[in-house]
């Protein structure tokens, strides 16, 4: 059991290096403290959501009910999540997705909504937190009353603004890195509010392989029906 364990850790590790020296230049530079935070990181979050949403992925609890959202890219279009619900790295306390992307991927909605927030003035990213303020976003609420964040979008790269209707799949900005990031990509989030403030929730998504509750290190193309 416990040589299990290690041994899916140490396969993690391996695969996420793999991905990691695939996609950057500048390996060394990165590559590095990145490990090493991840070794670090390895204690599993506490939060009650993460064992639901691990029976979600699996299909050993099924939800024919719940909306289902389009991934956040163009049709056609195929991305690797990096991070998924309440991941070991950054994502230890959070039920969000990261999908790697070139910066300047155009981001759509997932969702048709209002826009409630556009943050598009950050200029600058890293992997520190004093790059945090600099995060472009933006949220969008639904019908529902459920509300989903787009991160690290690009400098200016936002097209709709605040008080815009946004129609599923519609182009809402340009993916960047900026902010507290390591690489370019697209955390995506969606929260719902409840007696204790809001909280994060795991989603469905139309894949082209159906719909499913997403899970890292997979890649994920977006057709629809
Ligand atoms: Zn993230």
């Amino acid at each position: 059991m416990i040589q299990a364990f290690i041994l899916t850790i140490v396969l993690k590790l391996a695969l996420i290096s793999a991905v990691i020296f695939v996609s950057m230049k500048k390996t060394s530079l990165y590559f590095i403290p990145f490990l090493i935070l991840l070794i670090a990181s390895c204690s599993v979050s506490k939060d009650p959501q993460r064992s639901y949403i691990k029976k979600l992925q699996k299909g050993i609890i099924k939800d024919d009910t719940s909306y289902v959202y389009h991934l956040p890219y163009e049709e056609g279009k195929t991305h690797l999540l990096v991070q998924g619900y309440f991941s070991k790295f950054s994502h230890k306390n959070r039920a969000a997705l990261d999908f790697k992307m070139k910066r300047g991927t155009k981001v759509t909605a997932a969702r048709e909504g209002v826009v409630v927030r556009v943050k598009q003035d950050g200029d600058r990213g890293g992997w520190n937190k004093k790059y945090r303020p600099y995060g472009n976003v933006i949220v969008i609420q639904h019908s529902d009353g459920t509300r989903a964040g787009y991160w690290h979008l690009q400098h200016n790269g936002a097209f709709v603004k605040v008080g815009d209707t946004i129609k599923q799949g519609q182009v809402i900005a340009l993916s960047g890195k900026t902010g507290y990031t390591l690489f370019p990509h697209l955390h995506f989030i969606v929260w719902r509010s409840d007696s204790n403030g809001w909280r994060q929730v795991a989603t469905r998504f139309q894949t082209k392989e159906g719909v499913k509750f997403l899970r890292p290190m997979r890649r994920y193309s977006n057709k629809q029906p």
